[in-house]
């Protein structure tokens, strides 16, 4: 592969890049995460703005798929804008743009070899020091402590932020013609390397022996109604989980309209069929709406258990389930654009064992 080898922190190689990139007319705009007084995702069209790029910071204040959904839902981005986002972060626009609910024309995409962010719990004052443990996995969100699709698949451009580089010394990956035709002109010391594989590898294995020994805590197998009581039983119903994620689709959710308002008429019905009721009422409804919406297009990226104020690890539980449905289709999401979410297509024979059961 080629790549560019730049003597600055990835982040002002980033910034460096991106200067050079206005400068040459190439874009007119970066989407990025930024800092001014806090943490928060920029769309930038000002050059002299770049300064507050922070694009590399493990922290991630909402998920950028989301919020780029936000921008492109109703029509493409004009001009050619550059968007560094984390591999959650991009699958999971590549999934909404599958959804009609994203566009990603004229966008050209910056990634990283993701070491992980900070839970938002960990996100206030000075978290200099966090950041400088990210390595150590010292707060980080447990989805992240076991997310094995931490090398970004749809990037133009690739940094491995995770390999131990240090501060000053940043390599920049390119794995696109789009990627190349965005450096020609700006950048001409190219060298032949690759990813460090074996760093990978290692990394990988240590995830996945996180993910196996934390999802064995998590019983969903034979999950049933006592299950889902177990694990989500002190719900508050705030919907916090749904608002966050990125793959929560439906531009008007069932469980916050009116369709779902519970007049007394229910309850006193209810009420005579069981003789109590649980409250608030409709959470474990709600968990299981949301499982069978989400868990084919499920990226992992933990945004649900880290705005949860009760602290459900709903994160942990949704991407143990989503994995289970996702690999019933050999599906990954937001792995390739053409494929498509299963949910959205029709095979008259499929899953024949269910009807003999
Ligand atoms: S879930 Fe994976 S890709 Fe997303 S922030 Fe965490 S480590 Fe990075
Ligand atoms: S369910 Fe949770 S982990 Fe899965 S995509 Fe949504 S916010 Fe991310
Ligand atoms: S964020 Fe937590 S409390 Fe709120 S609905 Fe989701 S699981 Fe329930």
């Amino acid at each position: 592969m080629k790549a560019l080898k730049i003597s600055k922190s990835p982040d002002d190689a980033i910034k460096d890049l991106l200067s050079s990139l206005f400068e040459k007319q190439k874009i007119k705009g970066v989407f990025s995460l930024c800092y001014d007084q806090d943490y928060f995702y920029g769309f930038v069209t000002d050059k002299n703005l770049l300064n507050k790029l922070t694009p590399t910071a493990p922290v991630m204040p909402a998920n950028g798929g989301k919020m780029l959904s936000r921008l492109t839902m109703l029509e493409p981005i004009q001009t050619p804008i550059v968007v560094v986002l984390r591999p959650c972060e991009l699958r999971a626009l590549y999934e909404l743009v599958k959804l009609e609910q994203a566009n990603i024309e004229n966008l050209i995409f910056i990634s990283f070899i993701c070491p992980g962010v900070l839970s938002l719990k960990e996100i206030k004052g000075n978290i200099e020091e966090k950041v400088a443990n990210v390595n150590q996995k010292q707060g980080l969100r447990e989805c992240c402590r076991f997310c094995e699709n931490f090398v970004p698949e749809n990037a133009d451009l690739i940094l491995p932020i995770i390999d131990g580089e240090n501060n000053n010394k940043t390599t920049i990956f390119i794995k696109t013609e789009r990627g190349e035709e965005l450096l020609q002109g700006i950048e001409n010391n190219l060298v032949e390397e690759d990813f460090d594989s074996a760093t990978l590898s290692s990394i990988r294995e240590e995830r996945t022996r996180y993910k196996e020994k934390t999802w064995q805590n998590i019983k969903t197998e034979n999950f049933g109604i006592p299950g889902l009581i177990d694990i989500f039983g002190r719900c508050i119903n705030c919907h916090a989980c749904g608002r966050a994620c990125p793959i929560c689709y439906c531009n008007l959710c069932y469980f916050d309209s009116a369709s779902n308002d519970t007049g007394p008429r229910v309850y006193e019905e209810e009420l005579e069929r069981r003789g109590a009721l649980r409250l608030p009422s409709g959470t474990i409804f709600y968990h299981i709406g949301r499982m069978i919406h989400i868990s084919l297009s499920c990226v992992g990226c933990g945004m649900c258990s880290d705005v949860c104020p009760i602290s459900i690890p709903v994160g942990t539980v949704f991407t143990k389930i989503a994995e289970a449905t996702q690999g019933l289709f050999n599906y990954v999401p937001g792995r390739d654009l053409e494929e498509k979410i299963p949910i959205s297509t029709f095979k008259i024979k499929e899953f024949d064992e269910l009807g003999e059961a």
